[in-house]
């Protein structure tokens, strides 16, 4: 992968970055609104009112768990080893990196996972 490919994914993973603690911060303040809300309110509304906030907050982990993926694509950017399958040590397909820059398994190796014969 050459310098500017490098540059490319990086912008790509910056971008994603800052929208995906754009949303978790969102989500965080949209919690909190919902939690003064629920002190004026009677029984069946907090009840339907917190299944909402769980909902919220589990968006909210997805999320978190997302930057984690793209926090260590950017070490990968750092240490080199960023585009190699951390299963086979293959080039994970540029057109694969263009969808999800974020990926740690080439296509092989990540179908294998999602039927389950990859350990
Ligand atoms: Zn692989």
């Amino acid at each position: 992968m050459t310098h500017s490919d490098l540059n490319y994914f990086k912008k790509q993973l910056l971008e994603k970055k800052t929208e995906l603690i754009d949303v978790v911060h969102k989500t965080e303040s949209y919690g909190r609104e919902m939690d003064s809300e629920a002190e004026a309110m009677d029984m069946a509304d907090r009840a339907s009112k917190s299944y909402a906030k769980e909902f919220m907050f589990s968006l909210s982990n997805l999320e978190r768990q997302m930057i984690i993926l793209v926090e260590e694509a950017l070490d990968r950017i750092q240490e080199g080893s960023y585009g190699v399958c951390s299963h086979c040590g293959e080039t994970v397909g540029r057109r694969r990196l263009e969808a999800v820059p974020w990926a740690l398994l080439c296509v092989q190796c990540q179908e294998l996972k999602e039927s389950g014969r990859l350990a």
